[in-house]
């Protein structure tokens, strides 16, 4: 069509089926389809996609809490996002596409499936806790977890309740019917206006024939009319709830539902996780793994109920290991210091009343020990005045590989300084510190070379 050439036919125009009236929406299982490209973008978005405008589509454009599906486009092109615009729907895909052809769809199942149980499921436990005034102000669903926000906490007595009801009506297998309303719900979003919008209500019916059935299967107490025919009781509402998400046609298909634990939320309100079908599966079986694995780790063969046990033992030999490191650490820098005491009497002797003296380097380190350790034998030199004239101590703590602490001490401030201004030349270690010089290290690669400069250089003092 142009309007150069007002006699030239008019191009058929084709219209979008809008969002409410989708095949994805009236006809969810339907995996693979078969609909018109109306237009393509020129060019590709900011994520590198097309935005593409079919007639219409299997793959739910996101909205309503439900997160859009995935799927291919004549086969070999991704679609990697549909979202809604108003009424209409924009398909991005991964390659361009030619417009007027046709367009083979196909949705990516198992997500739009997973989504299909949990958005059904999240419309039946917000029902369920509906009837104890428990209202649901919003839900939202993630990779692995579902969660409705409530007005208000329930007990744990009614989410027990309340799950147990939730599963009968799964086994009693109620259809899910989608139905449609004249006029507007408050819920709808502002921005859903456009050609054609329709307003759709997805509806959960209790069946109290099914019920009686369960509770009185003689049917001694049926009402009988005059035929003799049983009366029938009818269908009562559970769920009447405006959505444009696709659900599962019948309760069966949700398998099961599984509550979970909750957190406080806004004042009183309370957001209540859950699982739904497969993902109850998936999170049993990601649990059980858990429990076996942590069998082994903590040499519980007993299985999930001795863990408490045996972690609380465990704890107990941990702490009682740790008070006897510590006092065995004690002993070993008793022990060390009084090495270091005769090595100095016959070594580096200094008389009481001498402040300086020849410069002498004691060099100590172990592998298994940390800072403490290394403050113990400090104090210890201290008490015992061993702390004199050239003498340094290098001190240090920790495994080869990783590092650790450092205390550099003697009497000589300027020395100290010195000594730990040559470490640093040999080994990655940080510190400072006045009198005392004190610092950490990633490695101790190079500690032999820092202890010979040391030793030079006090040597030398
Ligand atoms: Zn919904």
């Amino acid at each position: 069509m142009t309007e150069d050439n007002p006699n030239a036919p008019a191009a058929p125009v084709v219209e979008q089926v809008p969002v409410g009236l989708l095949t994805c929406q009236h006809t969810p299982y339907l995996r693979n389809f078969t609909t018109t490209v109306l237009a393509c973008s020129k060019k590709p978005n900011k994520q590198k996609l097309y935005e593409v405008q079919l007639q219409d589509t299997i793959l739910f454009p996101e909205g309503g809490g439900q997160p859009c599906d995935y799927g291919t486009l004549n086969e070999s092109i991704e679609v990697k996002n549909v979202q809604r615009v108003g009424t209409s729907h924009v398909h991005h895909t991964t390659a361009p596409v030619e417009e007027g052809i046709e367009a083979r769809l196909e949705v990516e199942w198992k997500r739009r499936f997973d989504h299909m149980q949990q958005h059904s499921g999240q419309h039946l436990v917000s029902a369920l806790f509906d009837q104890i005034e428990c209202f649901t102000v919003a839900w939202g669903m993630n990779a692995t977890r579902c969660h409705v926000e409530l007005s208000k906490a329930p007990t744990p007595e009614q989410v027990k309740d309340v799950e147990e009801r939730l599963n009968l009506y799964i086994r009693r297998n109620y259809p899910v019917h989608v139905t449609f309303t004249e006029e507007r719900p408050p819920t709808m979003p502002k921005d859903y206006v456009g050609p054609n919008g329709v307003f759709r209500v997805i509806e959960i019916m209790e069946d109290l024939d099914i019920v009686a059935a369960e509770e009185d299967p003689l049917g001694l107490n049926a009402t009988l009319d005059e035929n003799g025919e049983k009366v029938k009781k009818g269908l009562v509402h559970l769920d009447y709830n405006p959505c444009c998400g696709t659900h599962v046609k019948s309760l069966k298909d949700l398998q099961c539902i599984k509550l979970l634990h909750q957190e406080k939320i806004r004042g009183d309100n309370c957001r209540l996780f859950f699982v739904c079908g497969q993902r109850a599966l998936n999170l049993l079986q990601e649990t059980y793994q858990v429990t076996r694995d942590l069998a082994t780790v903590l040499s519980a063969p007993g299985g999930p109920e001795t863990f408490v046990e045996t972690v609380v033992k465990n704890q107990k030999q941990s702490r009682e290991a740790f008070k006897q490191t510590k006092n065995l650490y004690k002993d070993l820098a008793t022990y060390v210091v009084r090495d270091w005491a005769a090595e100095l009497k016959e070594k580096n002797p200094i008389l009481e009343d001498e402040t300086k003296g020849p410069g002498y380097l004691i060099t100590y380190h172990r592998e298994d020990a940390e800072m403490d350790y290394l403050v113990l034998l400090t104090s210890l030199l201290k008490d015992q005045e061993l702390v004199k004239g050239g003498r340094i101590f290098v001190l240090s703590a920790g495994d080869k590989k990783e590092g650790g602490p450092m205390i550099v001490t003697g009497q000589d401030e300027g020395l100290v300084k010195s000594v730990a201004a040559e470490i640093v030349k040999h080994v990655e270690v940080k510190g400072g510190g006045k009198g005392r010089w004190q610092g950490k290290s990633k490695s101790w690669k190079g500690l032999e070379a820092a202890h010979a400069a040391a030793e030079t250089l006090v040597q030398s003092a």
